[in-house]
Order: structure tokens, then sequence, then C-alpha cells
């Protein structure tokens, strides 16, 4: 399973406007209006990591980003991250029966 093409790697935002990346890699520049990356300009000009702005967005409180833009109704955060995390566990162990991770928590 992938994840789907318009949710936020970082933090599972499924509502992007565009994919992150095209299918040639190239970056959206879209600011993802949960937890404000920028694709192509935090990780490639700043060069900051998913899983490195995930942890600090959680750290922060994982509090919505956009000032523009509010936060869906029944917006949570943790389940957001849990369907992420859902998501990338059974991309790694395909075939077999989904584990829950926590390491992205
Ligand atoms: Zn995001």
């Amino acid at each position: 399973m992938k994840i789907p093409l318009n949710t936020c790697p970082v933090c599972g935002f499924d509502q992007l406007a565009e994919s992150p990346r095209n299918r040639t890699g190239g970056a959206s520049m879209e600011i993802c209006s949960c937890c404000g990356f920028q694709f192509g300009v935090s990780d490639d000009d700043q060069g900051v990591s998913y899983d490195d702005y995930r942890e600090r967005w959680i750290a922060g409180g994982m509090a919505w980003s956009s000032k523009g833009k509010k936060a869906p109704k029944g917006w949570n955060p943790q389940t957001q991250l849990g369907a992420l995390a859902r998501l990338a566990t059974l991309k790694r162990v395909k075939g077999r029966p989904p584990r829950f991770s926590m390491q992205l928590l």
C-alpha cells in the first residue's frame, strides 16, 4: 500500500491540494496547512527530513499551522498521525498482518 498521493508525509494530513512530489520527483512547493512543511523548501533548501520535522511538530504540540485556512471539522492530529503510522507500517511489512509502530509517535 502506498501513502495516498495528496497526503502529507510529515503529518498525515490528507487534503493537500496536490501531491508533494510529482512523478519526476519535482516538489509541489505547497505548504502543508496542517504542519507547515513546504515541499521543495523545508526539505530541498533547508535539508530537513520528514522525520525530523515531524518530531519537532509533535514536540511543539501538533498545532494547526495555517493562519488562512481553518482545520477541518473534527480534525485530530493524533488520529491523523496514527493513520500515517499504519500506512507506513503496512508498506514495510507487505503481505503480513499490519502491525502498529509507535516509532512515529
Ligand atoms: Zn503536514
